[in-house]
């Protein structure tokens, strides 16, 4: 089976970026999302990426006019996926939200259509059983962002048919990711697996006063020669994500502590629209964050 047709669920950080490197591979995409509101940021995010792919990634005009020809945004759901060959679902990191999703697409999508999870944090066995179709449902999951950190993991659960499993690696593969397969499932895959205990031990650090975010970023990228450290990374994710997965684990573990930083999160920078690199300011302020100017790391 070769995918042409391509949907992508919520057009928000990641869905509108998994968008935008999928039309420009030439597939013909769709975003849905709940509002046109929020349709309406996902197209100012692709005019910012199509100068970003103009000015970086050799990008002709031409390209990117086809780019954009290749991309519908629309809040119905129903027509979104009529004709879908595969559905990249980008919604919030909110079980509630991401099972209601797929108990509509179970009555909605074709029976063709290969549905995959973005999730960063659930595994596709605890949504597997509301998609009606659990064969045709893993995780294809991106890092961000999306054409830099190209990597495209691939998580099945224990029902996924290795051949979906094979037909979504080589989609990875033609929309310019490097594939990383995953060989069972793992709570946060390879990258998260190793990515969410630095963040929770840099946000620890700091939300105890230990250091400030700066130093804290400093260490890391002199140490290990990274161009990130962790609070500029936390930026490029962005704050609503970082929220949910504070609270989710504060709830998890009935963590006081945990829940307030949650709520320090919220307060500091979500209702400022302080939601990293998206808005262009987090903890570093974009265009040109702090810690990419020469004499940071002196
Ligand atoms: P986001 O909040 O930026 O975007 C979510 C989008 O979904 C918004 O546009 C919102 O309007 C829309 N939405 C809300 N309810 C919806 C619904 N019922 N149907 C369709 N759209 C709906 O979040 P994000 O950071 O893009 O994260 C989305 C998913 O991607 C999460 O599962 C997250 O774990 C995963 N992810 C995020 C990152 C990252 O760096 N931000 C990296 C990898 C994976």
């Amino acid at each position: 089976m070769r995918i042409k047709n391509v949907t992508v669920l919520g057009g928000g950080v990641l869905g509108s970026q998994i968008a935008w490197q999928t039309a420009f591979k030439g597939f013909n995409v769709i975003i849905y999302d709940i509002s046109e509101e929020s349709l309406e940021k996902s197209k100012k995010f692709h005019k910012g990426f199509s100068e970003y792919f103009k000015n970086y990634k050799n990008a002709t005009e031409k390209d990117i006019d086809k780019t954009f020809s290749n991309i519908q945004y629309t809040t119905n759901l129903e027509e979104a996926i009529k004709n879908a060959d595969l559905i990249s679902e980008s919604v919030p990191e909110v079980f509630e939200i991401k099972k209601e999703i797929y108990e509509k697409l179970s009555k909605l999508a074709p029976e063709k259509t290969i549905f995959t999870t973005n999730s960063s944090t659930m595994l596709p066995s605890q949504l597997a059983k509301y998609t009606g179709r659990p064969e045709k449902f893993l995780a294809l999951h991106f890092a961000n962002p999306v054409w830099e950190a190209n990597i495209g993991e691939v998580m099945g659960h224990e029902e996924t048919s290795p051949e979906i499993f094979e037909i979504v690696v080589n989609f990875a593969k033609d929309i310019g990711m490097i594939p990383i397969p995953i060989k069972k499932e793992q709570s946060g895959y390879v990258l998260n697996s190793l990515l969410v205990p630095l963040l929770h031990a840099a946000e620890t650090l700091y939300f105890d006063g230990v250091a400030d975010y700066k130093d804290i970023d400093k260490t890391w990228m002199i140490s290990t020669g990274s161009k990130f450290g962790p609070f500029g990374i936390i930026d490029l994710i962005g704050m609503n994500t970082l929220y949910n997965i504070i609270k989710m684990r504060g709830e998890k573990l009935n963590d006081k502590k945990i829940l307030s930083r949650a709520e320090k999160i919220k307060k500091n920078f979500i209702d400022k629209n302080k939601l990293g690199v998206s808005t262009g300011e987090g903890f570093y302020k974009y265009p040109n964050p702090e810690y990419q100017k020469t004499d940071f790391l002196k």
